[in-house]
């Protein structure tokens, strides 16, 4: 096992094929367990280490935590996995317990970044000298740097991806190399603060203010935004998931097996083409049994309400077409950074028509899901140690997830808001977003607030319609989740917020009725000044 981790570190093997081998080995560890544990003096495995490895509270995504931990287990390091949504007291006890050489931390989405500051002063306030390991989708090298390893006088390692998963590992773990790797680590996270701290001051923004009077602006006047061909809420209990393979985008699919290289030229690439094939193969094959034998059920609920903005930056949505009852606020961020080129700063609320304006307008939203059914599969891959097909099926089942999104939203422009009825997109075009009117999902870069996820699922009840729950950190569950709003105008496009000053942290915090200090702690990862 130590040969396939070492041949994959070195790059001479690729992750599919370790987490392949990783199964083998796993079952064959598995029949000859009870014979070992028997002449246990005869052959006693030295393990390189024990590490606990954990998704933090609030958050559900573990594919990356997953693909780590087997990688780590293929170079004889003891993986103690504590699942997801694990609070700080429960890693805290179990890494007592347990005796834990090494801590890793995962988190997708933004408000975990939060929660591993808040590991890290905790260790630190219980007396822990354990060294920390970080990654997940919204972890950075920048944000461990500046955030949590200030927390925490031991290591605290960035890891961006399960291939520096062991060398990391093996450097913490090793007697002669420990402390230079820790403190030339320490030494770099330091001169990255240092060198942030200076590009901030650096940095100019416009005032809140300034940045609405230099809004994305609309002819009012001249627009008419088309009805809905309803209004309400449509809810689809088990959606065919053949309409949906069609629509997957792959090329995220090969990311998250730390493939390089977009599809469909990944699989004739001249390094990695061979396992992207293979790979590919086996993706269609499980496909194909998910469908037959139907391990997932694809439930949505989407909806479209007379909708328009109020306070610059807010969306009143209403019961009916009366306008008159209000039943869901909406409050949205917008770019304070200085714009060239008469460009403006960016709001969602400005795709919609003000109130004053008199203007009819509508919203949209969804929630859709492919994870219904998906723990009883993987609990039978569990049972058999076959990690290959359990992180294999988690990745198809984010795949249909989007590509149910996809397929709804392009249904939601022809069919049934309809504001695109003709549209006639390749998927290719789809995949490029060249579609009009958007789909921005809460807690992404142009509503980077995941609370307003509590809105939506009040608006559409989503757990009981779709079977979605969301977390205390607003996490959706089953994983394999997306939701988000619709917008119809036009020149709607993504964005990001980017950072956002003071002024509109406390402006905010008032419009949302919350305290500053809660809203610093929601919007932490834009924020361009230390709170
Ligand atoms: N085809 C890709 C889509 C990834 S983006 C895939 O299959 O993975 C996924 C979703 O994130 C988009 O559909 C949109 O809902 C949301 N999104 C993308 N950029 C965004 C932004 N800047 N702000 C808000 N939401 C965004």
């Amino acid at each position: 096992m130590n040969l396939v981790g070492d041949l994959f570190g070195a790059g001479k093997m690729f992750l599919p094929q370790v987490v392949k081998s990783a199964r083998v080995m796993k079952k064959a560890v598995a029949y000859l367990l009870p014979f070992m544990e028997a002449e246990k003096a005869g052959c006693e495995i030295q393990s390189n280490g024990k590490i606990l490895m954990a998704t933090v509270k609030g958050d559900v995504h573990d594919i990356g935590k997953n693909i780590v931990g087997v990688v780590l287990q293929c170079n004889n390091y003891e993986v103690v996995d504590l699942g997801v949504m694990v609070p700080a007291e429960t890693i805290l006890q179990k890494a007592r317990e347990e005796r834990v050489d090494l801590i890793g931390l995962s988190g997708l989405i933004t408000p975990s970044l939060d929660e591993m500051v808040h590991m890290g002063r905790e260790l630190e306030r219980q007396g822990f000298h354990i060294p920390l390991l970080i990654g997940g989708a919204t972890t950075s090298r920048i944000h461990t740097a500046v955030k949590i390893d200030p927390q925490y006088q031991a290591p605290v390692v960035y890891v961006p991806d399960a291939s520096r998963a062991v060398g990391v590992a093996a450097s913490l773990l090793s007697e002669e190399r420990r402390d230079a790797f820790a403190r030339e680590v320490k030494d770099e996270y330091a001169a990255a603060r240092e060198r942030r701290s200076g590009q901030q001051q650096k940095r100019r923004q416009l005032s809140i203010g300034d940045a609405r009077r230099n809004r994305f602006a609309t002819n009012w006047g001249e627009r008419r935004p088309l009805k809905p061909t309803f209004l309400g809420l449509k809810v689809f209990d088990d959606y065919p998931l053949a309409e949906l393979q069609e629509r997957i985008d792959w090329s995220p699919f090969f990311q998250t097996w730390e493939l390089a290289g977009r599809y469909p030229r990944i699989l004739d690439d001249a390094v990695v083409g061979e396992h992207a094939r293979q790979l590919f193969d086996d993706a269609r094959a499980m496909l194909s049994r998910i469908q037959a034998e139907g391990w997932l059920t694809a439930r949505a609920v989407l909806g479209f309400w007379p909708a328009n903005s109020v306070n610059d930056d807010d969306l009143e949505v209403y019961a009916d077409q009366t306008r008159e009852k209000v039943v869901a606020r909406f409050h949205f961020i917008r770019q304070q950074m200085v714009k060239a080129g008469g460009e403006g700063n960016l709001c969602l609320a400005d795709y919609v028509a003000p109130k004053a304006s008199g203007v009819e307008d509508y919203i949209g939203a969804f929630a859709v899901t492919t994870g219904i059914g998906i723990e009883k599969r993987l609990a039978r891959f569990e049972a058999a140690h076959d990690d290959y097909q359990s992180i294999m099926l988690k990745a198809l089942a984010d795949r249909l997830a989007e590509a149910f999104a996809e397929r709804l939203h392009e249904r939601v422009r022809r069919e049934f808001w309809g504001y695109a009825a003709d549209e006639a997109l390749s998927n290719e075009e789809l995949v490029a977003e060249k579609y009009i009117g958007i789909r921005p999902a809460p807690g992404y870069p142009a509503c980077p607030d995941h609370t307003e996820k509590g809105l939506l699922w009040e608006l559409m009840k989503a757990d009981e319609h779709a079977g979605i729950r969301l977390t205390e950190s607003f996490a959706m569950l089953p994983a394999a989740s997306v939701s988000g709003f619709y917008f119809s105008h036009p020149k709607a496009r993504y964005f990001g917020t980017g950072r956002i000053a003071r002024d509109q942290v406390q402006d905010y915090a008032m419009r949302k009725g919350m305290s500053v200090e809660q809203a610093e702690r929601w919007l932490a990862p834009i924020l361009a000044y230390e709170p």
